[in-house]
């Protein structure tokens, strides 16, 4: 018998020290503790689903034991109880024992296999020494107004030229919830109460304007500390800058990345700029509702840290530390308690939080100061991205026309803008290699990401000119500016309708050498698309989508049919399927997988087949049996090793057997070149093949370490980076007179790469459909020359920026 622990905490490190003393204590013997602290290494903060996780991976069945920190923790623990299974909650006790007390007695009372009452009983029980140490210093309970024996006074003067508004205040409120200590203010200007330290939303109240000298009372175990750590920060105005100036829309562009090429200038149009409708109907089981709340603040708080990661990046600490007060109001125990007490009330969840937060935004409208003012505008934001979560319902950007503006959007937005009347987009975050931004390339819609959140406040209907191309855009243009990015971007589509017209036609280097241009596809549409557009085959089909959200994998039958219609789309096209690329990340539902620490690079794609060979062999032998009927090539992803090669090929030649007696018409084999360790050793791979397909999106991200899906890296995972040139340029060394080598990674689309892959010796490339036209003029441009000496100055380059402006 093992009870587990788990540790809920606002500060990742603080867990981790309590559980490193707690450990000392067992001499050896394992107990069962996770951690659910901070909202990352550095952010404080508590997450419902961070804690539910850690419960179910404390529990063995023996029952698990919780400890929480201050405030909010206990809200967060309470809602993942809500969000539990029946059983496991029946069997997990939120325990109100001081954390590092209660964590060192219940970890040695589980050591001892003690049971979950008795574990809960003896944590409970934590302070009796300490407490019985020192009762007669042990003062009886105040009242909230009234001064503690024991507490500390201080006051400070506010120099911030806002006074102690949204940033400061949340830096305030970290410094406070980081400690143990009680810590109350108030503002004697306006004469307010003492309202909690730890609570953003009860700060903001006291309008505390620059000039204001604010009183703090301070008691609890690290008193001492707790003040003279406030009263530093306030010295310190908070870390603020105060040159800084307020933020504004930019009159020009700062470092935004041009995503997807292309030039557009319109009016501007924010997505997400309508609330809601939020239902009125009362609810029937306030637990359900409140689980709904706590699901859709969970997923909130996610977003934002994705965001305020994007803005440290692209923008500075300074900006990013706005979403911090974002993060604090998720965790705000008014504004949280306001909401329960609806629900509680038989609100539905939607109702009662939209009007919790419309409560809490009237106080500030209420406010003299007009910054503080300002900030009910902050409540709002992030109250309707919680209801947005809560009801599934997405933005309008759907109907947008013209410059879209948004901070991001999800693929699902992406997929539905409609290129005829959207010009370009503007994301204030973002990353170039996100689903997407592919989807917006895919649809030839010129994008920006990471303009940076002070695009955000670009009014509806400004004209905004977008260089998609060179990563800029003007905001509120002059008119010849307008002008001339409109001739631009006419000049633009005129060289698309004339690549268009010979897109049919192959295309040749002035050195006379074809160049094929491939369409990469994912169903039948594509392949339509692809042949129209002019490909010359299809470089890469992702047969994933056969796949993805499946209960059952499709049989040998289904993805025949599937396969011969793609084919038909194709015509006398050659047509690469790649098998199964899923995996980590993408899991199938009728493979259930362990859960991954690091998904990239775990089981997916090869690895993923060669572990499940019955769902891989009928991939195979639906290919194998099409290879008698068309010339095939079939192609292994993510391939690391020869033997893995050589295990798939086997796997292959068996369904060729199996397929029956007539041999296949021309079928090729060949591997995408994903892993950088497959890249340097292509001479022995190429022995073994007929193709090679490098695939830039995961070589990128695997050379350069920067996870493709992670905005927060997105500027290090540069195509344009020399490292990854140079595994571009051995792949083609090695397999040189051996097998072909070709590109099909989103670099290929670019076509400033053009000439620099062919300059490497790449031998094909495969695109997207829409990008086929321009990839091929981008082909006939080439000076054979010239792209080798380019290639050989750009492997030589210092880095990304420099590659570029060898490019021009
Ligand atoms: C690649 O990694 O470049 C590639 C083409 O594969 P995918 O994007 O499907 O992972
Ligand atoms: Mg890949």
């Amino acid at each position: 018998m093992t009870v587990g622990i788990v540790v809920v905490s606002h500060s990742r490190p603080l867990a981790r020290a309590a559980v490193g003393l707690a450990q000392e204590m067992l001499h050896g013997k394992a107990v069962r503790i996770s951690i659910a602290a901070g909202l990352d290494d550095t952010t404080l903060g508590t997450d419902a689903s961070a804690i539910l996780e850690a419960i179910t991976s404390a529990d063995s069945g023996d029952g698990v034991l919780v400890l929480m920190d201050l405030g909010s923790a206990v809200l967060s623990a309470e809602l993942a109880l809500e969000l539990l299974d029946d059983d496991v909650r029946a069997r997990t006790v939120l325990c109100p024992a001081p954390l590092v007390e209660g964590l060192v007695v219940a970890a040695v009372a589980a050591a001892g296999d003690a049971a979950l009452d008795e574990v809960a009983a003896e944590a409970a029980g934590a302070l009796a020494g300490k407490a019985a140490h020192l009762e007669p210093a042990t003062p009886p309970a105040p009242a909230d107004d009234t001064a503690e024996p024991d507490e500390l006074t201080g006051s400070f003067v506010v120099n911030n030229p806002h006074g102690l508004h949204a940033r400061p205040a949340a830096r305030f409120v970290a410094e406070v919830r980081r400690r143990d200590a009680r810590v109350r203010i108030r503002n004697p200007r306006v004469d307010s109460p003492w309202v909690d330290g730890g609570s953003l939303s009860r700060i903001a109240t006291l309008a505390v304007r620059c000039g204001d000298e604010v009183e703090l009372r301070v008691s609890g175990g690290q008193a001492h500390e707790t003040l003279q750590h406030l009263l530093s920060l306030a010295a310190r105005n908070f870390d603020e800058d105060h040159t800084e100036a307020p933020p504004a829309a930019p009159a020009t562009a700062h470092t935004p990345i041009g995503a997807g090429p292309g030039m557009g200038v319109g009016p501007a149009y924010s997505a997400r700029s309508q609330t809601p409708d939020v239902p009125d109907a009362p609810a029937a089981d306030p637990a359900a509702e409140w689980r709904r709340l706590g699901t859709a603040i969970a997923d909130t708080r996610r977003t934002i840290g994705a965001l305020r990661a994007a803005t440290s990046r692209d923008i500075g600490e300074a900006e990013a530390s706005i979403f911090d007060a974002h993060q604090l109001l998720l965790d705000d125990d008014a504004l949280l308690g306001a909401a329960r007490a609806r629900i509680e009330q038989g609100e539905n969840a939607a109702a009662a939080w939209s009007q919790a937060v419309a409560a809490l935004a009237a106080e500030f409208d209420a406010l003299p100061d007009p910054y503080l003012q300002a900030r009910a505008e902050d409540v709002r934001a992030v109250g309707d991205q919680v209801l947005r979560a809560m009801l599934g319902t997405e933005g309008d950007a759907a109907a947008a026309s013209g410059v879209l503006v948004a901070g991001d959007l999800t693929p699902a937005e992406a997929a539905e803008l409609d290129p005829q009347r959207v010009v370009a987009v503007l994301l204030a975050f973002g990353s170039p290699h996100a689903h997407n931004v592919i989807l917006l390339r895919a649809k030839g819609i010129p994008v920006i990401v990471g303009a940076g959140p002070g695009v955000l406040g670009i009014p509806d209907g400004t004209v905004v000119a977008v260089d998609a191309t060179r990563g800029e855009f003007i905001v509120d243009p002059p008119a010849d500016v307008r002008e001339q990015f409109r001739h631009e971007a006419e000049t633009l589509t005129r060289r698309r309708q004339a690549a268009l017209q010979r897109a049919g036609e192959p295309a040749v280097t002035r050195g006379g050498r074809t160049v094929a241009v491939g369409a990469n596809i994912a169903g039948v549409e594509d392949a339509r698309a692809a042949a129209a557009l002019g490909a010359d085959h299809a470089g890469l089909i992702r047969t994933e989508f056969l796949f993805l959200g499946r209960r059952q994998a499709p049989d040998v039958d289904e993805q025949l049919a599937v396969y011969r219609k793609i084919a038909e789309s194709l015509g006398d096209r050659r047509m690469t399927l790649r098998t199964l690329d899923v995996g980590g990340d993408k899991p199938l539902e009728f493979l259930p997988a362990a859960a991954e620490l690091n998904p990239y690079l775990g089981v997916r794609g090869i690895r993923l087949s060669l572990a499940h060979p019955d769902v891989f062999s009928d991939q195979l032998l639906a290919m194998a049996k099409l290879a008698q009927d068309i010339p095939l090539s079939v192609m292994f992803p993510m391939v690391t090793t020869l033997d893995e090669l050589f295990a798939a090929r086997r796997l292959l030649d068996d369904a060729v057997r199996r397929a029956g007696p007539r041999p296949p018409t021309g079928l090729q084999v060949g591997m995408m070149v994903e892993v950088p360790a497959a890249a340097l050793k292509s001479a022995a791979f190429s022995r073994h093949v007929d193709f090679l397909s490098i695939g830039t999106n995961d070589l990128s991200q695997y050379a350069l370490a920067a996870d493709r899906n992670n905005d927060a890296v997105a500027g290090l995972g540069d195509t344009f980076d020399p490292g990854l040139l140079h595994l571009i340029a051995a792949t083609c060394r090695g397999a040189a007179g051996a097998a072909s080598v070709s590109v099909c990674g989103e670099f290929a689309a670019d076509a400033r790469a053009v000439p620099l892959l062919i300059g490497l010796g790449v031998d094909a490339l495969s695109v997207t459909p829409p990008a086929i036209p321009t990839t091929k003029e981008a082909v006939r441009a080439v000076d054979d020359r010239h792209a080798t000496e380019t290639a050989e100055a750009a492997l030589a380059a210092a880095g990304p920026a420099a590659v570029r402006d060898l490019l021009g």
